[in-house]
């Protein structure tokens, strides 16, 4: 082993420097600065090299992260990137979103007593060098094979089904119903966590490499899932998850509450330049409003963030557990606070007060119970703890859940699960349609960008055997 590492005794953990929160609230730009090279060979070398690295069985992808940690350390940073592009196709988006510390840095073996490997901004690191110095290639296939693949979503899941299939030299084509590529990495996720032009990269690479994309085109509106079976050797969906759960509240549908996600597209759309009508006539816009947060994840992390930066005039986040059970990442909590985000926990709405628009939020205290068949406490409202938020903006932002696919694609054999999520068979990915596969978001539920990139590569595997086993029957039957 290098003498270089296991410096972790000598060299205290320190993540890139983050700029200061006042400077954040005035710009889009992303929270963390990048790590100068002697930094992250630095931190890169308090890697112990363990020989069952528990970062690399955490992380979703499997990353080598002991093997990419020792070259960076040791200044060989195109081998470092060639290693970590090798399970991941987008390892810079990995650095700057994935939750590290329920993931790789949450199970580092140096966390207990001298703080995590840096993993993720190391990551961060290594690729941004890629790009800079034009090692990241656009994907190349050894021989072009006559086959299509037709891929509905451009998210985390297409993209990187995509590329693994290209590469294989399929021919592929993407239909997203959007303008972008990028599924909610372009209209979901804030630029302060995961800047566009990182997205955009990736995806006119990958329409350099070959890859069609078909956008503005709603498949079950524009085009239907028949027709692309038709077309294609075989189909996957990746369609993500989206629609928003809902309040069952008094005055939940006045002008002023709105939807999460709804909000942030909006948000997304103008920073990228976009013509926003909802934005600039204030329906979907921040700026001078007390605004109000029901909901304790990610996504509602993002829109805290989202609206302090329009300008609102308070922004308070509600939510019916305590900090300890909040389900979003803490690092996100964390930066929202020093924000200046006012949480109010142990909190749910009873109502939303107003006459022509919403003025207020009825509020009712919590209090944990007693833990669920799940082992998760479960929340009670304690009687006459009522108080009223002002709030003339009330963003809801609550998880999502499926749209009926079966329904949307008129494809009544497509099954779903009790969930709404459609059901695969777990080895091929497979639907209950013979040559439609499905992956990411729409077979696992809401989850993460790095899950996504992990079934997407899974899937292609599927459909290249697939396709590979009907071109052998085919090639048998013709003999
Ligand atoms: P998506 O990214 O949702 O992509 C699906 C694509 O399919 C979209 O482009 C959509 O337009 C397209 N589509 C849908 N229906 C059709 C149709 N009928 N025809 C054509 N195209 C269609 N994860 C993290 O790891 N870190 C984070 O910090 C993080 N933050 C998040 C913040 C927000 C606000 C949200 C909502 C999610 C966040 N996530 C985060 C979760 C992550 O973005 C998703 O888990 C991931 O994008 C799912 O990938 P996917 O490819 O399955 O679906
Ligand atoms: Fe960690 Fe995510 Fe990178 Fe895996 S992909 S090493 S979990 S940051
Ligand atoms: Fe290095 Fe931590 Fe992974 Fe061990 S668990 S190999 S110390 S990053």
């Amino acid at each position: 082993m290098a003498e270089k590492m296991l410096q972790f005794v000598r060299l205290a953990q320190h993540q890139p420097d983050k700029r200061e929160a006042t400077d954040r609230r005035a710009d889009w730009n992303e929270v963390y600065r990048p790590f100068v090279a002697e930094a992250a060979s630095e931190q890169a070398s308090r890697c112990s090299q363990c020989g069952v690295p528990f970062c690399q069985v955490h992380c979703p992808l499997n990353n080598n992260i002991p093997d990419w940690l020792k070259l960076t350390a040791e200044g060989r940073l195109e081998e470092a990137y060639e290693i970590a592009s090798a399970t991941n196709n987008f390892p810079e988006i990995c650095g700057r979103v994935c939750p590290q510390d329920r993931l790789c840095e949450g199970n580092c073996v140096i966390e207990k007593g001298f703080e995590a490997v840096t993993i993720g901004a190391v990551e961060k690191y290594i690729t941004d060098t890629a790009w800079e110095n034009g090692w990241v290639k656009p994907p190349k296939p050894v021989r072009e094979r006559p086959e299509s693949i037709g891929i509905i979503g451009a998210g985390p899941a297409g993209m990187a089904a995509a590329e693994r299939l290209r590469v294989l030299g399929f021919q592929v084509t993407i239909y997203d119903r959007h303008d972008r590529a990028g599924g909610l990495m372009i209209y979901g996720i804030p630029n302060f966590k995961l800047e566009k032009d990182v997205v955009v990269r990736r995806w006119h690479q990958y329409a350099e490499g070959g890859i069609e994309f078909r956008l503005n085109c709603a498949v079950g509106r524009d085009i239907s899932l028949a027709e692309l079976h038709r077309k294609h050797a075989a189909v996957l969906i990746a369609t993500g998850v989206y629609k928003a759960r809902d309040i069952a509240a008094p005055g939940a549908d006045l002008p002023g509450v709105v939807a999460a996600l709804d909000y942030l597209i909006a948000s997304n759309r103008k920073g990228l330049g976009d013509a926003v009508p909802e934005f600039d006539s204030g329906a979907l816009n921040a700026e001078g409003r007390h605004v109000v947060v029901i909901g304790g994840g990610d996504t509602a992390m993002d829109c805290v963030r989202t609206a302090t930066r329009q300008g609102a005039a308070s922004v308070t986040c509600l939510y019916r557990r305590d900090k300890a059970n909040m389900p979003g990442s803490m690092r996100e909590v964390y930066n929202a606070e020093e924000e200046g985000v006012r949480f109010e926990w142990l909190a749910a709405p009873d109502a939303f007060e107003g006459k022509a628009k919403v003025e207020g939020v009825r509020a009712v205290r919590m209090h944990l119970g007693l833990p669920d068949a799940t082992g998760r406490q479960q929340v009670e409202a304690i009687a006459g703890s009522d108080f009223t938020l002002k709030a003339d903006l009330v963003i809801k932002a609550l998880g999502f859940d499926p749209e009926d696919l079966p329904m949307a694609f008129e494809e009544p054999a497509l099954s779903v699960t009790r969930w709404g999520t459609l059901k695969v068979d777990h080895r091929s990915m497979m639907t209950a349609l013979p040559g439609v596969f499905a992956a990411g978001d729409i077979v696992r539920g809401a989850s993460l960008v790095v899950w996504g990139i992990r079934d997407g590569r899974d899937v292609a595997e599927q459909i290249a055997a697939f396709v590979e086993k009907g071109s052998t029957a085919l090639a048998v039957a013709a003999e």
